[in-house]
């Protein structure tokens, strides 16, 4: 029997019927529209995943689909399915988030944190033969989840460790969770876009005066804006320095890098690499390796799958 995956990031919202090979049988998505708050984000939420379920030839109440599983951005309770106030998502404070999915699909539900939920989706079907793996969503946000020896890495607080709050510049960037110099402060669409406008009022910059995304920093870096390209180099700097830290306490086989942001590819990838790699000790790096996660928009609902069949047993 398939499962029913559903994605909530800051941006785009995501469901999938995938089967437990990892066979994606249907894909949509839609934008979230953050700012019309959680009741009116959540009811197109089920109603993407009927839709999901329909295309995949299962619509609901003749579905032999056996679990719904959910990743969304935290802090969440992975036991009680309740969202606790994401930085990304304004207005989610305790949010019955698996509770109303399970009532719309009546079916066992499993809530967990999108990048945990990603790094075992990426674990058991992305293809690499790795039994220790670190992986990394830039998207909205910015976090992360750890496979170890083969097993997702949950902590006592079951949160799977909050990696885009590992601090690299102690008198850095303000973050949203309170701290100062968070990865997640430089390292996410947020705040390239954030970094990018502050930069870029008043100058002669090819950005000035529009309203800017990751993406466009992405296309202006590239196309030589100088304003773009520092944002853009600042960014990949400090998440190749976050990947060395993360090399060296973890020495996992592979570092993946997925989300939105790495839809710039090599752009974003080449200059990570090489920094991290350059900069985690010796053993840790030639022990490993950095990398784009081959599922592009998928890898969030394939990470909520994965939970749905670890969960199920
Ligand atoms: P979510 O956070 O909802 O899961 P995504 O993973 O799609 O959503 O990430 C959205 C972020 O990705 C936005 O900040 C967007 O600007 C950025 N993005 C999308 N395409 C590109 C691109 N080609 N290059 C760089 N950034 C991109
Ligand atoms: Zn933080």
């Amino acid at each position: 029997q398939p499962v029913l995956a559903l994605d909530v990031g800051g941006t785009k919202l995501a469901a999938g019927v995938v089967a437990r090979d990892g066979t994606v049988r249907s894909f949509c998505r839609i934008e979230t529209a953050v700012g019309e708050g959680p009741t009116a984000v959540v009811k197109r939420l089920l109603d993407l995943g009927e839709q999901a379920l329909a295309e995949a030839g299962l619509p609901v109440g003749s579905t032999p689909v056996a679990a719904v599983g959910v990743g969304c951005g935290g802090p969440l309770d992975p036991s009680t399915g309740v969202i606790l106030g994401p930085p990304g998502l304004p207005g989610w404070d305790s949010v019955p988030l698996g509770q109303l999915v399970a009532e719309r699909f009546e079916l066992p539900t499993y809530v967990e944190n999108d990048a945990t939920a990603a790094a075992l989706g990426e674990y058991r079907w992305g293809g690499w033969g790795v039994e220790s793996l670190v992986y990394l969503t830039v998207s909205t946000g910015f976090g992360g989840g750890i496979v170890a020896s083969g097993k997702l890495f949950h902590g006592a607080a079951r949160q799977g460790g909050e990696l885009g709050h590992v601090v690299i510049d102690w008198q850095g960037r303000q973050c949203g969770c309170g701290a100062r110099g968070c990865a997640e402060a430089y390292v996410s669409g947020t705040s390239i876009a954030r970094r990018a406008t502050e930069a870029v009022a008043g100058s002669d910059s090819t950005l000035a005066g529009l309203p800017i995304t990751a993406k466009d920093v992405a296309a202006h870096a590239r196309a030589g804006d100088p304003i773009a390209r520092a944002v853009w180099d600042e960014t990949t700097a400090m998440l190749g320095r976050m990947v060395a830290v993360l090399v060296n306490v973890c020495e996992p086989e592979l570092v993946v890098l997925g989300g939105g942001v790495t839809r710039a590819g090599a752009q974003l990838l080449d200059p990570v690499r090489n920094a991290a790699l350059r900069q985690a000790m010796p053993p840790a790096a030639r022990a490993c390796d950095v990398v784009l996660s081959r599922h592009g928009d998928a890898v969030g609902v394939l990470g909520a799958a994965a939970i749905a069949y670890e969960r199920l047993g």
